[in-house]
């Protein structure tokens, strides 16, 4: 019997993966899709997940940003990291980068759709497999935690992302976010020719309507090719009731998910893969909800507030010129994204 199954093979799945093989375990990860997983994503990797991906032995090719810049309406506020640049990675680089660790480190692979999970004294099984523990890091819409029960209320916010890459020079080396009166455009440099941009918000999103909303950034992407396809995901906010039970333990955006807004999903999801394959090392998966609440303590703050303030008309406009008059405690605010 294998010592664990994770369910999803998205960067969360195998960092848990390569962690557990880090660590002694037999592990298997069971992925609904095949070849190199491409997501809807900001694909900002903050400075710790940059860090965090480097001390399994990942360092996937991608381009350095060095802080966040926050645009509205021709004011603007830059805070840059002190701890170290982050990186923007096309998801596929990426997924590739982390597989083939994986694969190194002896995790076997199972493409397969998991559906029905069992389970019995001292076992669980996914499909024909069956481990002492089961990871579910099959995303925002897991069925890990809609098979056990763990979800939790609907939320009243809804808000969606969409994605897609243009053929141009990064003209910064920092993450832009162009604050619009209800959504959020995200540009980041993703590699020598290549930016990501990403527009969240609540209404139906469009990103050509949204990019023609910034007169500064429809000038530069006007004319510049489209090097991938649109995708979409959401609704964003999951709650979540209980991240585990005696043999099942949630990762990533399976384990609950408010927001994309300050870019941390993939810092989050590693430092939650840690904490849960610290808990099956020791067989001490009761710990895992205390731990799970420790890494995410300040996403949850941050994020909440800023999502909170963001949704607020008489507070949304204030974001960008208080963040402006304030840059000490923006600076703060950044650099607790970035650790
Ligand atoms: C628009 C947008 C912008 C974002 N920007 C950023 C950013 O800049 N920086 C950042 O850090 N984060 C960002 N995020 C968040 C980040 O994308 C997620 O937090 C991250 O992808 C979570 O990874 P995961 O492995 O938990 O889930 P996923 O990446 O969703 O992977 C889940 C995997 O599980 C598989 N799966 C699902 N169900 C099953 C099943 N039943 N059986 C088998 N396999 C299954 C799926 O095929 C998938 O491969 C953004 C999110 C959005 C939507």
């Amino acid at each position: 019997m294998n010592d664990l199954i994770v369910i999803g093979g998205g960067p969360v799945g195998l960092m848990t993966a390569i962690q557990a093989r880090l660590s002694g375990l037999d592990v298997t990860v069971v992925e609904q899709r095949s070849g190199s997983i491409d997501k809807a994503c900001g694909e900002g990797l903050m400075p710790d997940a940059l860090l965090q991906l480097q001390s399994v032995g990942v360092d996937p090719i991608g381009h350095d940003f060095y802080g966040i810049r926050y645009i509205s309406k021709g004011k603007m506020a830059q805070a840059r990291f002190r701890s170290g640049p982050g990186r923007g990675v096309r998801r596929l680089v990426l997924h590739a980068a982390m597989y083939e660790r994986a694969q190194e480190l002896g995790v076997a692979m199972v493409t397969e759709r998991v559906d029905k999970i069992t389970q019995g004294a001292g076992w669980i099984q996914a499909g024909d497999l069956r481990s002492r523990y089961l990871v579910g890091a099959d995303g925002l819409h897991s069925s890990v935690r809609r098979t056990l029960g763990l979800g939790g209320a609907p939320s009243g916010v809804q808000r969606f992302g969409i994605r897609q890459h243009f053929g141009i020079t990064p003209w910064s080396d920092v993450v832009e976010v162009y604050w619009l009166d209800d959504s959020e455009i995200y540009v980041t440099p993703v590699g020598p020719n290549t930016v990501g941009v990403a527009v969240l918000g609540r209404s139906v999103l469009n990103l050509d309507e949204a990019i023609a909303r910034v007169p500064e950034l429809s000038a530069r992407l006007d004319s510049v090719p489209r090097v991938s396809e649109l995708r979409g995901a959401g609704p964003l906010m999951q709650r979540v009731s209980a991240r585990s039970t005696d043999r099942v333990l949630l990762v990533g955006d399976a384990s609950g998910y408010i927001d994309a807004l300050t870019g941390e999903g993939l810092r989050l999801g590693f430092a939650e893969a840690h904490a849960a394959v610290n808990a099956i090392s020791t067989d001490h998966v009761e710990h895992y909800e205390r731990d799970w609440q420790k890494v995410t303590r300040s996403y949850r703050l941050m994020t909440g507030g800023l999502l909170w303030a963001s949704s607020r008309r008489g507070l949304r406009p204030m974001i960008v010129p208080a963040a402006r008059a304030l840059p000490r405690v923006f600076n703060r605010i950044v650099d607790s994204l970035a650790a």
